[in-house]
């Protein structure tokens, strides 16, 4: 495994980094928080520079990227604005791998070179009221009628169902006993009739956010079924697990974001006539956050190589989710803390890094569930 990234890699963090300066910068960032507006701005740059295209092969509109590059790509962008990186990451998992991996020819054709290009945007609903960590309980049903699907239920947290174009809906088309059977997925079409949508306020993640979908006798044509009907919980797992490779690394890079704004005040924060970072408790506070940033990098690198290389796991995806999520928390808290009242304060960025920051131990699945799979490995 090697650490060191290609001349074209490097060029493409170069260039990532140069555009996201001029088009998200934290000012920008802050704005799309406090306003809850979708940094639009931002992902039409990135889509204009031809970045929505980096996994898609050729024959779609894209370059045929690797896992490593899709990392570095996204913590770039997270290290600008997480829910830039956030986004992106939908764009990706949804609208590019989810359809190339699982989907039919026609769909491909149809969908991938519009992901490409920044036409479509998308979201996932999995989640439903009564079904959260025990996400394959869901009752969202799907009943086939001719040529379509009839939809009814209510989905939960479907985040960005508002800017999207699609939602890749998990639902119930057959009782075969095993919860996990009998699920399927389709790729709705959001504007169709019957679909309702709910803004849920958040302590975080404002630009996007999340909703409440409810779906009353909607009409999805069969052609939307992505894989196999009843197997379903195979796409929503092995999406679930592309999805920890982006939120892991689009985390680390606003991890780092928050370090760096952190290190800056310790060395220009003068208490006791001294430099605040100068107080070894405080330094010490940065070499904990320096090895957790450090670990995070690492784990994300060796879970991209072991995609890469047909071997990622479950427990994997998992660890990669966990300690990265925990590391982001732990560090936005302590940088919070190193600015005293002025991490309190809503004029300065470090409140939104907290804010945003709790997110990452609940959505995609807790932290308690991440250990429930890791320690289900251990033969215990
Ligand atoms: C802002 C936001 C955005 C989201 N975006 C999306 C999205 O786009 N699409 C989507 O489908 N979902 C989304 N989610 C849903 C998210 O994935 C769920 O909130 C999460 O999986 C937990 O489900 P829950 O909230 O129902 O909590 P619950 O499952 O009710 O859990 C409550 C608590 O019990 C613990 N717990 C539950 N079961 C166990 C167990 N077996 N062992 C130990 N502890 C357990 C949990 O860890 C948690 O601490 C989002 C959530 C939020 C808040």
């Amino acid at each position: 495994m090697n650490f060191g990234l290609t001349s074209d890699q490097q060029a493409m963090v170069h260039h990532v980094r140069t555009l996201l300066d001029d088009v998200c910068s934290m000012e920008y960032a802050a704005r799309c928080d406090e306003t809850r507006t979708p940094p639009r701005e931002a992902f039409n740059a990135i889509a204009r520079n031809g970045w929505l295209g980096l996994i898609a092969p050729e024959d779609y509109g894209g370059a045929g990227g690797t896992p490593t590059d899709l990392a570095l790509l996204l913590e770039e962008t997270g290290n600008h604005f997480e829910e830039l990186g956030l986004w992106l990451f939908r764009s990706f998992t949804f609208g590019c791998y989810a359809i190339l991996k699982h989907g039919t020819e026609e769909q491909k054709q149809r969908i991938v070179p519009g992901t490409v290009k920044g036409e479509l945007s998308f979201a996932f609903a999995l989640t439903e009221p009564d079904s959260g960590s025990d996400a394959a309980a869901l009752r969202t049903r799907a009943v086939l009628d001719g040529d379509h699907f009839v939809v009814n239920g209510r989905k939960q947290f479907t985040s960005g169902m508002d800017i999207s174009d699609y939602v890749l809906l998990a639902c119930r088309t057959n009782d075969l006993g095993k919860k996990q059977l009998g699920i399927s997925t389709l790729l709705v079409d959001t504007r169709l009739p019957g679909i309702e949508v709910r803004k849920i306020l958040t302590l975080g993640q404002n630009a996007i956010g999340t909703t409440e979908v409810t779906y009353t006798n909607v009409r999805v044509p069969r052609s939307a079924l992505l894989g196999e009907l009843d197997h379903g919980w195979n796409v929503c797992e092995d999406t679930l697990r592309y999805e920890r490779l982006c939120l892991s690394a689009a985390r680390i890079g606003a991890a780092r974001r928050a370090f760096d704004f952190a290190l800056d005040y310790a060395k220009t924060r003068h208490q006791f006539g001294k430099p605040i970072g100068s107080f070894q408790v405080t330094q010490h506070k940065f070499a904990d956050m320096k090895v957790m940033l450090d670990t995070s990098q690492t784990m994300v690198r060796r879970y991209a190589w072991l995609m890469e290389n047909n071997q990622a796991e479950r427990a994997d995806a998992a660890v990669l989710k966990y300690y990265v999520a925990e590391s982001y928390k732990t560090i936005s808290d302590i940088c919070l803390q190193i600015l005293g009242g002025y991490g309190y304060c809503m004029e300065y960025p470090m409140q939104r890094f907290f804010r945003d920051s709790r997110l990452a131990t609940i959505g995609g699945g807790t932290s308690e569930v991440q250990k429930n799979i890791i320690a289900g490995t251990l033969g215990l």
